[in-house]
């Protein structure tokens, strides 16, 4: 179906580049659109964050009419056309796979595992995943054109997926994970049909390599919406399958972890939004801390010293959780220093403050105790020492550090109850 699109889409909102790239294609007599969420997000009212660009020219033809391209990826190959830190993705229409092909495509539970058969339009359309993903868009001749009815989706605040659900989720579980990500970035509702299919299949999650789970995580915690994604992963019996030991300890009872995590991913929402520095580190802090406390305990009544028990715990934790969706080390690391300091804040003798104080991790070390406080955990006051701490000149510290030195040990004590 096409569209009259000239009060939907006016032309001056679409990036420069995404329509140099397909003026550039349709000049040299192939059929080029804007395609999949930047069109979804300028139907919203929203700036797409990145442009797709889908075509009948394949990926080397593409390539060969941009200077500035390269080919990229082997699931998907397609071709990233820079202009200075914008890239234009350029993806070229791809087919259903036929009988005689499935079963090389297709893992034995459907999955697809390889994916680089070219078709026409309607093909392309029908092989994306939600309907409102897969609205095509021609800025010169102004068209837009909406084969699966994701117009009226967008206007209902619909995710649907297009064709059987079950179908869809079994090619590609990631999509489970899709469509929670929009929900909590739109707001939209889940189609009935689409979200009794995703309540049931979150198991299948177990089948994709944890270095996709990975970038997935990324983009549903590190994106300015990762309260609501977390809140409707739960919501949806999916974040056991991302987290399984956090899932465990959630509904423990009198466990702050559930408010630890919403006031971590609600801060990191906040950071996003006020375009400051955010790292996946904090969050990932928050969500293995009580599972991280868990395995302390039980190391340590296993009769380990604590200071062994804190980092055996940690590499556990990590290895536990690398199974499932891979930790980098650079975010994995830092993780665990924001953990370890945990244990060195209470103590305050006037060196040790000093020493923890200049810590490169303190800083997030500290914002996590205060979290810790905020969920619930009583802590006898230690954030607000600590903020006091820094705000003070070196005398005053003294005099702080001198007040609150040689209690740590009691506090410590305290501390592991909890
Ligand atoms: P975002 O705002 O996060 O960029 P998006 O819809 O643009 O959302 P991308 O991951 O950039 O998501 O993908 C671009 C388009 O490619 C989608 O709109 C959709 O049409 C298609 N697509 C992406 N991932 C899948 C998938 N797993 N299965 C089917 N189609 C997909
Ligand atoms: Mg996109």
């Amino acid at each position: 179906m096409t569209v009259d699109s000239r009060e939907l889409l006016p032309i001056d909102r679409i990036s420069v580049n995404a329509q140099k790239v397909v003026k550039r294609l349709v000049d040299s007599g192939f059929e080029a659109y804007v395609v999949g969420g930047c069109v979804r997000d300028l139907l919203l009212g929203k700036s797409p964050k990145d442009y797709d660009v889908a075509t009948n020219a394949h990926p080397e033809e593409v390539r060969d009419l941009f200077r500035n391209s390269r080919l990229v990826g082997r699931r998907f190959r397609i071709v990233h056309v820079r202009f200075g830190a914008d890239i234009v993705e350029v993806a070229t229409f791809r087919a259903p796979h036929n009988e005689a092909e499935t079963e090389l495509h297709y893992s034995e539970g459907g999955m697809i595992l390889s994916d680089n058969i070219y078709g026409n339009f309607s093909e392309d359309a029908l092989r994306r995943d939600f309907t409102m993903n897969a609205l095509y868009y021609q800025p010169e001749t102004e068209t837009l054109l909406d084969e699966v009815g994701g117009i009226e989706d967008i206007k209902a605040r619909r995710i649907r997926l297009i064709g059987d659900p079950d179908s869809r989720f079994r090619e590609d579980p990631v999509r489970m994970l899709r469509a929670i990500r929009f929900r909590a970035k739109l707001g939209f509702d889940i189609d009935p049909d689409t979200d009794r299919s995703l309540r049931r299949l979150g198991h299948l999650l177990a089948d994709i390599p944890p270095a996709r789970l990975f970038e997935e995580t990324l983009k549903l915690f590190m994106n300015g919406h990762g309260e609501a994604s977390f809140r409707e992963l739960v919501e949806h019996d999916l974040f056991g399958w991302l987290f399984p030991a956090t899932r465990h300890v959630l509904d423990a009872e009198g466990s702050t972890a559930r408010t630890l995590i919403t006031l971590a991913l609600a801060s990191t929402d906040r950071r996003v939004l006020e375009d400051k520095p955010v790292t996946p580190a904090f969050v990932l802090a928050a969500f293995l801390w009580h599972p991280f406390l868990a395995e302390m305990e039980r190391l340590a009544s296993l009769g380990m010293p604590p200071a062994v028990a804190s980092h055996e715990a940690a590499t556990n934790v990590i290895a536990g959780q690398q199974s499932i969706v891979s930790l980098p080390r650079r975010f994995s690391g830092p993780m665990r220093e924001i953990w370890q300091l945990q244990s060195r804040l209470p103590n305050r003798q006037p060196r040790k403050a000093e020493a923890t104080l200049r810590h490169k991790r303190f800083r997030a070390a500290y914002d996590f105790l205060v979290l810790r406080e905020e969920a619930g955990e009583d802590l006898d006051g230690l954030g607000a020492w600590w903020t006091e701490y820094q705000e003070s000149d070196p005398e005053a510290r003294a005099v702080l550090a001198k007040a609150a030195g040689g209690s740590g040990r009691r506090r410590k004590r305290k501390r592991r109850r909890h």
